[in-house]
């Protein structure tokens, strides 16, 4: 039976715009029509090495094609993709593999030295590599198929991928994602974005992290525009592909497009088309929406995660300026709350954890029913953030729970903290943590980066000046860089762990 799974979208596709552009990668086009060859030969390539419905198939590498038509034959087999993160070492990619129990991973031409190292240590049956050299994996171009067109059995319910969680906080935990999922984050983004039919989006954020996948590429394919692709994030290229491909759209983690703020290319390039960026994954620091809107282009501030697919909500562009530092309403078919302990609702303002439903929430975590279960509360995704709603029906997230700081019995968001930190003249990047203090509980630590002669003392008599007492950190520490996860977060272990040595 055909259905309406992931797997069917470029079967579609091939009927209804077959010459429209769905992909550009290194100066290479490819048509929705040619885009759905590809897929058919690497789903007959990957059932020739044995892949069947529920196996796992394992993608570890850079942005390139190959992501995405590993992806969808994974749709068109009913098997279950599981993007690696292309930045993590070897030992902790072989928890991912080993975890999900893949038993086919496709890997780029950068990850060979990875794959030769797990090689003897995982359960994978075949290793292919994208581009040369191969090394001992198989070469994924010999493997291609004839294009057949494969009789789709797969429901909405079965699972499509399992994204495995930024690991922000800890030890990543694998989302299972069903088909129906994709379809429905896809079809809120529509309702929240305005996708246009000649999108020309660009995969920048990495597509084994949710939002590059899902923010705008997934929904830009299926809606049968083009995904413009760029193997990693480099702020003065990505001005000079965004001018040349007359990109449209894209979403971005808010440390990408701080980055670029500060190229020159910023100032000088061409960015006439862009009509919308997507800003999620953290708080959007003021200056930074600033600096964007500036330069004329819509800024549309999103909140959501791996374990939503991810979207949750939106900030319309037109309540950008007015409403700045919320995340907006909730996406068109999904539910959001914020509720107290005791999962009453909480008051306009107040302070609670976000709840979410709908069909965009994932099935559970893969294996792990013990954390699923602390999760997924009667059908309600617990996402562990703090956030309020104002009499307005607008969301403001204020940080995790888990980073939270009670310092003399007060809580402390460091997300306001870290923006008001980022107002200051020769701030560039800010991160605030909590520590163990005798008298207070807690105290804030602030790690900074900072432009040459700023000093830790004036950054702190200015920050007591625009911050409750409690609020300010006891100590500014000066940093060259800040440790930051593949998806361009701040890691805020490895500092927790500075702090301990
Ligand atoms: P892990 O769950 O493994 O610790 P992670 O939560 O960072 O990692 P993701 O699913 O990539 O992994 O990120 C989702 C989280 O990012 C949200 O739960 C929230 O804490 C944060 N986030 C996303 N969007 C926003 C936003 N607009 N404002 C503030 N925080 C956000
Ligand atoms: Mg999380």
């Amino acid at each position: 039976m055909r259905n309406a799974g992931l797997g069917s979208w470029p079967e579609r596709r091939r009927t209804i715009s077959p010459h429209r552009d769905a992909l550009w990668f290194e100066g290479v086009t490819t048509s929705h029509r040619q885009f759905s060859d590809r897929i058919r030969r690497v789903a007959g390539a990957l059932a020739g090495l044995g892949v069947r419905p529920g196996d796992r198939v394992g993608w570890l590498g850079t942005n390139h094609p190959a992501a995405l038509e590993t992806l969808y034959a994974c749709g068109q087999l009913g098997a279950v993709w599981v993007p690696v993160n292309a930045r993590l070492t070897a030992p902790e990619a072989r928890y991912v593999l080993d975890h999900s129990g893949a038993s086919v991973v496709v890997h780029g031409k950068d990850h060979g030295s990875i794959a030769d190292a797990l090689r003897p240590l995982t359960h994978v049956r075949h290793w292919v590599a994208v581009e040369a050299p191969h090394g001992e994996s198989l070469p994924y171009e010999e493997l291609l198929t004839d294009p057949e067109f494969r009789d789709l059995n797969v429901a909405l319910e079965d699972p499509c991928l399992i994204m495995y969680t930024s690991g922000t906080t800890g030890r990543p935990k694998g989302a299972v994602l069903t088909h129906g999922n994709m379809t429905w984050n896809a079809v809120n983004q529509f309702m929240g974005m305005d996708f246009a039919q000649d999108e020309r989006t660009l995969a920048l954020a990495p597509l084994f992290h949710i939002g590059g996948l899902n923010g705008t590429v997934n929904p830009t394919l299926l809606r049968g525009g083009c995904a413009v692709l760029v193997r990693r994030f480099d702020p003065a290229e990505t001005l000079a592909v965004i001018e040349e491909q007359r990109v449209t759209s894209f979403f971005a983690v808010p440390t990408m497009l701080d980055a670029m703020s500060r190229e020159e290319g910023f100032r000088t390039r061409d960015l006439s088309a862009l009509r919308t960026i997507g800003a999620a994954g953290a708080p959007l620091p003021l200056p930074t929406l600033r600096t964007w809107l500036d330069r004329g282009v819509t800024m549309q501030q999103c909140y959501g995660m791996t374990e939503a697919a991810p979207g949750c909500t939106v900030l319309d562009s037109a309540d950008a300026v007015r409403k700045v530092g919320s995340a907006g309403k909730p996406v068109f078919f999904t539910d959001l709350r914020v509720v107290r302990p005791d999962g009453t609702e909480a008051a306009p303002d107040e302070v609670g954890e976000v709840v979410v439903q709908g069909p965009n929430i994932m099935a559970g975590y893969w294996n792990d029913p013990v954390r699923t279960a602390e999760v997924l509360v009667n059908g309600w995704y617990h996402t562990g953030d703090a956030g309020s709603i104002d009499d307005e029906g607008y969301l403001f997230i204020r940080d995790r729970f888990k980073d939270m700081i009670i310092s003399g019995g007060e809580n402390v968001y460091p997300a306001e903290v870290e923006s008001a930190l980022l107002e200051l003249p020769g701030v560039l990047e800010a991160a605030v943590i909590g520590v163990p203090d005798e008298k207070w509980g807690e105290v804030g630590v602030a790690f900074v980066v900072a432009s040459g002669g700023t000093a830790p003392d004036a950054v702190r008599d200015a920050l007591r000046e625009r911050l409750a007492g409690f609020k300010v950190p006891r100590e500014i520490r000066l940093v060259p860089a800040l440790p930051k996860t593949a998806t361009g977060k701040i890691y805020k272990p490895d500092l927790r762990k500075e702090l301990q040595s």
